[in-house]
């Protein structure tokens, strides 16, 4: 796909892997409009993608909110007259043994990073396919293929990524839209900031860009070839 002057909408844009996979895209020519709940992360990105001489609509929404999804969706062809990229990648993490986690933690992980993929794409679907080729990105994690002591929620909710992502992918590709799942290993982001989580050594494992750049060139493929899975890791963690 030739990104010049497509749209592209990205959740969880304002940090870490979804504002580098956003300024990525619309470094190759994409006009974004960028989803997530800080207002401030926003603004900065919009003004990023501004200076690149790309338009970015930033929309301050919970991708957990099923009429909030609907309205960002539509925001996207209402604003930018189309929908070509969609990258599902708001997520979250909260690692604690089995016996002591919470519902509520549970929750959050099985609403954010699941759930909401599914309202987008759900919404995403009948505009996308109105359109010669189109890519849904889902940002999965390699936890959702390697189990760990205190990953249960996490590890699980990204399983299902990987499992919707191809049932998606079987499901769209004779309509020309392509699915990619993407599986990092650990990433220098915010992510890493809630105390449930470990401090990894940031001087060795992926910078954000690494994932976007990869992501992105799968989206520049030809519509005829579906990178159906990115696995992407440390070299030397
Ligand atoms: P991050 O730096 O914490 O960024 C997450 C972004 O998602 C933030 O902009 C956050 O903004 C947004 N977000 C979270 N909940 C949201 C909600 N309910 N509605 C709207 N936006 C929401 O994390 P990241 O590392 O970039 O993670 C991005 C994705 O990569 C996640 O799906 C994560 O599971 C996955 N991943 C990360 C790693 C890693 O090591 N970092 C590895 C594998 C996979 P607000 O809080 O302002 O809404």
């Amino acid at each position: 796909m030739d990104l010049k002057n497509k749209v592209a909408l990205v959740t969880g844009a304002g940090k870490g892997i979804g504002r580098a996979i956003s300024v990525e895209l619309a470094r190759q020519g994409a006009n974004l409009v960028i989803v997530s709940r800080t207002a401030k992360d926003l603004q900065s990105l919009a003004r990023e993608i501004g200076d690149l001489g790309r338009k970015a609509i930033p929309v301050e929404a919970d991708v957990t909110r099923e009429s909030r999804v609907r309205e960002f969706i539509r925001t996207a062809v209402d604003k930018l007259g189309s929908l070509d990229v969609l990258v599902n990648n708001a997520g979250l993490a909260r690692f604690a043994r089995i016996e002591q986690l919470s519902s509520d933690d549970w929750d959050s992980m099985f609403e954010t990073n699941l759930r909401s993929m599914f309202l987008c794409t759900r919404e995403a679907l009948p505009i996308m396919k109105q359109r010669p080729e189109s890519v849904i990105v889902n940002i999965a994690s390699l936890a959702g293929k390697n189990a760990f002591t205190g990953g249960a929620a996490y590890c699980a909710s990204k399983s299902g990524v990987l499992a919707f992502s191809k049932c998606l992918m079987l499901e769209e590709r004779k309509a020309g839209v392509r699915v990619i799942a993407v599986c990092p290993g650990s990433v220098d982001t915010h992510f890493f900031k809630h105390e449930s989580l470990p401090n990894p050594d940031r001087a060795k494992i992926l910078k954000a860009d690494d994932v976007a750049r990869v992501t992105v060139d799968a989206i520049k493929l030809s519509g005829r070839a579906t990178v159906s899975e990115i696995e992407i890791r440390p070299t030397n963690p």
